[in-house]
């Protein structure tokens, strides 16, 4: 599966936001963009340019495919399938970033980090209705409930999760059984309740010109 290579906190500090990549350290002081607020690179420390209307665009852009873990090819699916509705293209862009089924992992709190997510699923730890489904990227919807393997749940790597569940700030789709362990997707992400990491719109205006 080909995935973006470059060090992942060059990839905050090139758009000048926190990606949150690598999990626990992004909350912590060694945090890059805690360290080292500027472009990487030899003109780095002159701070961040000033861009065009395209390069805030192009930014926009770039930042959305690094947070969700997600290359050009096919994100610019995900937009052609947006485009298709006219009307909320924006709503539906956000709606198949966020309803893959390994960022609905790490916004519940099961994976600290969309990389690891992605690494879990991969690896067949997780249950969509009962069924195994070891691809990152499968669309959920609303009714889908997710679980965690039985013999998953013994590994080291998951002993902690219900104390990781608990310190997420719960999104208004998702609800989180913490006994069972299992997530039900209740409804679709609004524009309105996004978490605000990027702005739709200007990935529509770039695709669009
Ligand atoms: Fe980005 Fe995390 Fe690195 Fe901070 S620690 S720069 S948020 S990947």
């Amino acid at each position: 599966m080909a995935r973006n290579l470059n060090p992942k906190c060059k990839q905050c500090r090139r758009e000048g936001q926190k990606l949150f990549i690598k999990g626990e350290r992004c909350y912590s002081p060694k945090c890059a963009m805690v360290k080292k607020n500027f472009p990487p690179g030899a003109h780095g420390a002159k701070g961040y340019p000033r861009l065009s209307g395209y390069g805030i665009q192009l930014r926009e852009k770039q930042k959305a495919k690094k947070i969700y873990r997600i290359l050009e090819a096919q994100f610019k699916n995900y937009f052609k399938k947006a485009f298709k509705n006219k009307e909320n293209t924006e709503e539906i862009l956000l709606q198949l970033l966020e309803m893959r089924l390994d960022n609905v992992i790490y916004r519940s709190g099961l994976a600290k980090s969309r990389n690891l997510a992605r690494q879990l699923v991969s690896h067949g730890h997780f249950l969509v209705n009962s069924k195994k489904v070891n691809i990152p990227s499968y669309q959920l919807k609303i009714g889908d409930v997710i679980s965690l393997k039985d013999k998953s749940k013994n590994l080291k790597i998951f002993s902690k999760l219900k104390e990781q569940i608990k310190k997420i700030e719960p999104l208004g789709w998702i609800s989180i059984n913490l006994e069972k362990l299992e997530i039900k997707i209740t409804d679709k992400p609004k524009l309105s309740d996004a978490k605000k990491e990027f702005d739709p719109k200007l990935i529509i205006e770039f695709y669009s010109k």
